[in-house]
């Protein structure tokens, strides 16, 4: 009888090379019975499979639906093919000539069946802290150039032994190809050393390391992306030297705990945050601080909220195996400088803030930050991209030219094109100082380099002064298209959720370059890819001493009573104005009346300052939005009432400021519980942004809204608005692959910059 034969050749595109897709597809067609040869191509993966039509529905069924933990499938392309007669099933030599077109993997935490095997006392790799498998380990931090194998990563210096050969030979072996591999005779070493640079012998530095840690030490840990300084969570005077050391004052610091359980004891987490805190990304969740809080107040003071994280390199996981409910482990670098990842670059910026420092031998080439993300109004959000999702790429509607977009200043990351996909490195930070700058030159320099890539577009932000711009403006062979700061952040949204224009778009931020000279950043735009017109914005107030009303909110309060009370103020009675001091309220209301140094702002983070100031909350901040996510903090119950607020007609639509500034500071007159005003003003803000694009959608015809811009960090306001636009029957998208702060601008540089060209 003759049974029925088929052959089929299968093409799949995504991150394949480097996370065991090979043996696992040889594993699988043994199970199916099927016979023919899996091979790499410049492409991805290539599949040959003959038998049973059962047993290849069955194999294809399998391969998209539970392929390796690390892969991530693109496309599949199934084609029927001539019969090869194969004998088995094999897996065969490289084929192409390089791995350009695939895609490299983010780094991403140890495994279980690692993790077994190193705290195994029978194993070789028994607490080996470099221990990892095709399914785990370093990727993208570890790679100076492509195609992704050991001579071009920082594996080449460590020649693997004979039993690590065996395994990274053998098909069947979860080690096949794993470019780290590496065990305690072959592979790199940790040391332990003093802050003067003396080694400090040990048989067990870890274990040394965490004695140390414990007697309230402050240590430089080297991770994955970069230096990491730890302290014991559990001890108020070494969390607070570290925050002296590091000048940071207020800004709260991620903790490390060994296990969710660990992590109860000082936040609160439902199934989704306990998801994202395990999963391979191991990203900082932040979480709702737990009452009573087992950590030490100087961890997060003034917050609500705790950043936490799972270890996620096997030396974390043995560090905190030493009886750790939580380690601090924040950047190791000075506020403001990006994270240090050289070994000597380290012992010379960390030696005044660290008292040990637990080294090792394998070189970082790329740092990568730690990943944040929250949950809110239903949905895993990203405040910052970066380790274990970088350089996954956000897949776009359609191919561009090659176009490298350089973002704004703060949370800067660049972007690259590459047919559809768009690149977003990982956090680089503010580009404001000269090691940071370098930080974005190199990024865009390997960037380039591991895609392959010259672009021909370049794209930057409006504003002619930022270093990113400026850097741009310097480079040749390509062409320069700016994007106005909020039109990009529109577009981001739109491009990572696949929408194409016109939509509404509300751009809520801090700082961003309009092109009538003014800071925008309350701004509702009707835009598409290549363009916007302005349909509505926060009626513009000044800005007194320009950039130190952003570092002192006061000066915002003061510009808004202006603005509300004109020049005979009532007697209002606010406490936060005997306390700036007569003189200097009375300087500021100067500068604003002869427009000294006081540019005008449509900013929404401003006037959230502004508020935030007036209630008294704070005049002065320690780090960009800290006002305004208190304000976020103190509101508290549902409001059902807002305040008065005034939209002047026109095009564009002017929303006024004033009768709202009036009614908190009538509320605040009132003595009004500070809960209930921040319930309130928020509140407020939905009415305000919903009212404008019920009357924008009714005139132009549009039904779908975009939200984006920093000020969307604010859960409260994410969570009113939405649903107060999706009652008045708009679509809604907000951002869920890229951050809506400044993080995920250059995404819509690039397909802004792209539609532009081709608009031209
Ligand atoms: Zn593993
Ligand atoms: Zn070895
Ligand atoms: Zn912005």
């Amino acid at each position: 009888m003759e049974q029925r034969h088929e052959a089929r050749r299968l093409e799949v595109n995504g991150i394949v090379q480097g996370v065991g897709f090979r043996p696992f597809v040889f594993q699988l067609a043994a199970r199916c019975g099927l016979k023919g040869e899996v091979a790499n191509t410049s492409a991805g993966v290539s599949i040959h499979i003959e038998g049973a039509p059962e047993s290849i529905r069955h194999f294809e069924r399998e391969l998209s639906q539970s392929p390796p933990p690390l892969a991530r499938i693109v496309a599949i392309v199934s084609r029927p093919a001539p019969p090869g007669h194969y004998p088995d099933f094999r897996i065969a030599h490289s084929r192409g000539e390089s791995a350009m077109a695939t895609l490299i993997s983010p780094d991403v935490a140890v495994c279980g069946d690692c993790l077994a095997e190193m705290f195994d006392p029978a194993e070789r790799r028994f607490r080996y802290p470099f221990i990892n498998c095709t399914n785990c380990g370093p990727r993208y931090t570890i790679i100076d150039d492509i195609p992704y194998d050991r001579p071009k990563t920082s594996m080449r210096h460590f020649a693997m032994c004979a039993r690590c050969r065996a395994e990274y030979e053998d098909p069947l072996n979860r080690r096949f190809h794993a470019q780290p591999n590496a065990c305690p005779a072959c592979g790199p070493q940790v040391s332990l050393w003093d802050d003067r640079g003396n080694e400090i012998n040990s048989e067990d530095p870890i274990r040394q390391a965490a004695e140390l840690i414990r007697q309230g030490r402050i240590l430089a840990v080297k991770g994955l992306g970069g230096y990491h300084l730890a302290v014991d969570a559990l001890q108020p005077a070494a969390v607070a030297r570290l925050r002296r050391r590091k000048l940071r004052e207020e800004k709260p610091f991620a903790v490390m705990s060994p296990d969710i359980a660990a992590i109860r004891a000082y936040a609160r987490l439902g199934p989704e945050e306990e998801a994202l805190l395990a999963s391979i990304q191991r990203p900082i969740v932040l979480l709702a601080k737990a009452d009573p809080f087992a950590l030490a107040a100087e961890v997060a003071p003034g917050n609500r909220f705790i950043g936490a994280l799972l270890p996620y390199t096997p030396l974390h996981h043995l560090l905190l195996a030493e009886g750790f409910t939580a380690l601090v482990m924040t950047s190791g670098n000075l506020s403001e400088e990006p994270i240090a990842i050289d070994n000597a670059d380290a012992f010379a910026r960390l030696a005044g803030i660290a008292d040990n420092f637990l080294d090792h031998n394998r070189e970082i080439y790329l740092r990568s930050d730690d990943s944040v993300l929250r949950r809110a109004a239903g949905e895993t959000r990203f405040l910052r991209r970066s380790r274990g999702y970088v350089p996954v790429p956000v897949f776009l509607k359609r191919p561009l030219p090659p176009v490298l977009a350089c973002g704004a200043e703060l949370k800067s990351t660049v972007c690259l094109t590459k047919g559809s996909q768009a690149f977003l490195s990982q956090h680089i930070g503010d580009l404001e100082n000269l090691a940071t700058y370098e930080f974005f030159q190199q990024t865009i320099a390997h960037m380039q380099r591991i895609l392959g890539l010259r672009p021909e577009l370049i794209a930057c932000d409006l504003h002619p002064d930022y270093l990113s711009t400026r850097w741009a403006r310097e480079q040749t062979g390509a062409a320069v298209i700016a994007v106005q700061h909020h039109h990009a952040h529109i577009v981001s949204a739109m491009a990572e959720r696949g929408i194409a224009g016109p939509v509404i778009g509300v751009a809520c931020d801090g700082t961003g370059y309009g092109p009538d000279a003014t800071v925008w950043g309350g701004e509702v735009l009707v835009a598409d890819e290549g363009g916007f017109e302005r349909a509505a914005h926060l009626a513009c107030v000044p800005m007194p001493g320009s950039a130190a009303a952003i570092k002192e909110p006061w000066r915002m309060a003061v510009s808004y009573l202006q603005d509300a009370y004109g020049d005979a103020w009532p007697d209002l009675g606010l406490p936060f104005l005997e306390q700036a001091g007569a003189s200097n309220v009375r300087i500021i209301r100067e500068m604003i009346a002869k427009r000294v140094n006081s540019p005008l702002t449509s900013s929404l983070g401003r006037l959230f300052d502004g508020v935030a100031a007036l209630a008294g909350m704070r005049s002065r901040v320690n780090y960009e939005g800290q006002a305004a996510m208190e304000l976020e903090m103190a509101a508290a119950g549902e409001a059902e009432q807002s305040y008065e607020f005034a939209l002047e007609d026109g095009v564009p639509i002017r929303i006024l400021p004033a009768p709202i500034i009036r009614g908190v500071v009538e509320e605040l007159a009132r003595r009004v519980p500070l809960p209930v005003i921040g319930a309130r003003f928020h509140h407020t803000v939905v009415q305000v942004f919903a009212e404008v694009c019920a009357r924008i959608g009714r005139e132009r015809g549009l039904k779908r809204v975009v939200l984006s811009g920093g000020v969307f960090q604010n859960a409260r306001l994410l969570a009113g608005l939405i649903p107060a636009l999706e009652a008045r029957g708009f679509e809604v998208y907000s951002h869920r692959l890229v951050p809506t702060n400044d993080g995920g601008i250059a995404l819509g540089q690039a397909v802004a910059a792209a539609a532009q060209l081709k608009k031209a």
